[in-house]
């Protein structure tokens, strides 16, 4: 494409070194690169309750020590337990803090402590070994008894032994973990990388995950390089191994020769400058050549990510999603509404006059609260607004926040994974009642607070015609939608090939939530990770979306490649994905297409 203006796709001329593209096969693994940046650093190697129990034969001077060791790992499991409760109590229902409550005795219970000290004593044996063995005896029995009630307690047994052996295992404590470390891990939950990052970790690399999975979003937010899918980093890295994580390409390089690490220090300072040249963007609008605008937002997790909107030229914030303030722990639990009220005023405050969007808290999924419910199938089970519509206590006080907010600027509503329109209509009945409620308490809000619904269920994009009649506004959790359209796990490595967000069967239900928006007049934006992916924008600015939001260090790229595009030639490439018959042959089209428009990405790779 000829006329191309200021800004070009493709900045970057340099080919990468030689030494980055043929680093010693031996000791590169490929993963899924899910956060950008370069890491380079020592391994702390993290390994979870998961891994099988090895026995080992103590030597008679190593016995005290390792009853210490144990004695020690139930300490901090109660502490962790006494958390979790204190939580289960103050929110959760009953159910949950009897779980808990009963894991709490388990894990005091003398009769099992005196077993397992008597074991690592007279058999010698290592404390994990031990723990597993006594757990294992009395799991069996309760599991065989004809008490309902006892053969329930069986999997607090199996919970309050993974909690042990994970506390053995740990050596270090999380608080403990060195700071200016890459993380390695089998997986990782998003919290367990919340905390990692407070002690100031380098980089992470999983065996386990998918670019959508919690933890990658995280990664992003938190701005920590890292690599995902990686099966089996954890059994050949060793602890302080020195490794170069590159979020990137996805490639990890395990205790690189001195060409490869200069190298990589060479390619680590060129994504520097291109995240400088980036800020140079900012001010200037995601116009296409045709004039066509998009509206490009940020997807927030934190209150710290707020300083840095500006430097992304984000306008507001498409997607807040404030379950992760409940994935803080201890001290920074935000669930009271005061709490609440304080983050999400200077969330409006700091972003007026665009809007913020508040989506309500979507817990359940792989977000699960500490007080994990266990189901077969959790992403289609209680999550969202099923748990919100069964948990008055913990909707109520959110909302209250969020309108008393909107007395400080613009602020939107929006309900994480609806099904039925039964739903939206019980959430509008509650806001309004909330409404009422602060308007007799003498509580200022704004008169209109937009409510909106997440379309990423595949029954609420092919009712869009309906639910448009009754909502201000949709957003297409594309993450979700992909993975309940295409039937695949987004967070499950395994089939990760399969996970495609433009296969044509997404794109179709993308293009029918929007031309039922644009029927009903009624604004569609996109908030799933494939918002934040400069090779599909030109596909979605031709399927007709004039608002994104993805992690707010997308968004340079993504509006690099918006300014260098004709939305009318963008609407023959989306019209021929529709018709496409998989995800393959989309993307060969769009290959194409950016090729045959001078559009160059990846710069890097
Ligand atoms: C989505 O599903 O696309 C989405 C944005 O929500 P989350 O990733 O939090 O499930
Ligand atoms: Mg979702």
């Amino acid at each position: 494409m000829s006329n191309a203006r200021d800004i070009k796709i493709d900045p970057g001329d340099e080919e990468p070194p030689a030494a980055v593209q043929d680093a010693g096969a031996s000791d590169r693994l490929q993963g899924l690169g899910v956060s950008p940046g370069i890491a380079i650093g020592p391994v702390y190697l993290y390994a979870r309750a998961a891994f099988t129990v090895e026995h080992r034969e103590l030597a008679p001077d190593e016995i005290e020590d390792e009853v210490d060791r144990f004695e020690w790992a139930v300490q901090s499991a109660e502490h962790g337990l006494e958390k979790i409760l204190a939580l289960a109590r103050e929110k959760l229902g009953d159910e949950s803090v009897q779980i808990f409550e009963a894991q709490s005795m388990m894990l005091r219970d003398e009769a099992l402590y005196q077993e397992v000290v008597h074991r690592i004593r007279n058999k010698r044996c290592n404390a994990d070994y031990a723990v597993m063995k006594v757990m294992t005896q009395h799991r069996q029995r309760m599991e065989a008894s004809a008490s309902e009630y006892l053969r329930d307690r069986a999997h607090d047994l199996q919970d309050v032994q993974e909690r042990l052996i994970m506390h053995l295992r740990r050596g270090k404590h999380f608080s403990q973990i060195d700071p200016a470390t890459i993380v390695v891990s089998e997986n990782l939950t998003a919290a367990d990388l919340l905390i990692f990052s407070k002690r100031g970790i380098l980089g992470c690399a999983l065996d386990r995950g998918g670019a959508t999975s919690h933890v990658s979003i995280m990664a992003r937010a938190l701005g920590i390089p890292s690599v995902v899918s990686l099966h089996g980093i954890t059994d050949v890295v060793q602890p302080d191994d020195l490794l170069i994580v590159d979020g990137i390409d996805g490639n990890v390089i395990i205790n690189p020769d001195e060409e490869t690490l200069a190298a990589y220090r060479t390619r680590q300072e060129r994504y520097r400058r291109l995240l400088q040249e980036h800020k140079q963007l900012a001010p200037l609008p995601a116009e296409t050549l045709d004039h066509v605008r998009v509206h490009l937002r940020a997807n927030v997790e934190f209150l710290e990510e707020l300083n840095v909107l500006k430097d992304y030229g984000s306008e507001g914030i498409g997607l807040m999603r404030t379950e992760v303030l409940l994935l803080m722990k201890g001290e920074e639990m935000k669930l009271e509404e005061e709490k609440q009220f304080e983050s999400y005023k200077l969330v409006v405050q700091t972003v007026t006059p665009e809007p913020a969007t508040f989506r309500l808290l979507d817990l359940g999924g792989d977000k699960m609260l500490p007080v994990a419910h266990r189901e077969h199938n959790p992403f289609l089970g209680w999550r969202g607004a099923r748990v919100l519509l069964d948990r008055p206590e913990m909707l109520v006080p959110q909302v209250r926040a969020i309108l008393r907010a909107s007395a400080f600027g613009p602020a939107r509503i929006l309900i994480p994974m609806v099904t039925n329109i039964e739903e939206l209509r019980r959430f509008r009945e509650i806001i309004e009642q909330v409404k009422d409620d602060l308007t007799k308490e003498g509580h200022a809000s704004a008169a209109d607070v937009p409510l909106g619904i997440m379309v990423e269920v595949p029954a609420v994009a092919l009712m869009t015609d309906l639910f448009a009649k009754e909502v201000d506004f949709f957003s297409l959790g594309t993450n979700d939608l992909t993975q309940y359209t295409l039937a695949v796990d987004r967070g499950n490595d395994l089939v990760a090939g399969l996970y495609r967000e433009i296969h044509p069967a997404v794109l179709r239900l993308i293009k029918r939530t929007i031309d039922a928006g644009e029927k009903h007049g009624i604004p569609v934006s996109l908030c799933g990770e494939m918002g934040g992916d400069p090779r599909v924008a030109p596909i979605l600015v031709g399927l007709g979306i004039h608002e994104l939001s993805a992690s707010p260090s997308y968004l340079p790229e993504v509006k690099r490649v918006i300014r260098a595009i004709n939305r009318s030639e963008a609407v023959e490439l989306a019209t021929r994905a529709l018709l496409a018959k998989d995800a393959e042959e989309v993307s060969i089209l769009l290959d194409h297409w950016l090729g045959d428009h001078g559009c160059k990405l990846d710069q890097f790779l």
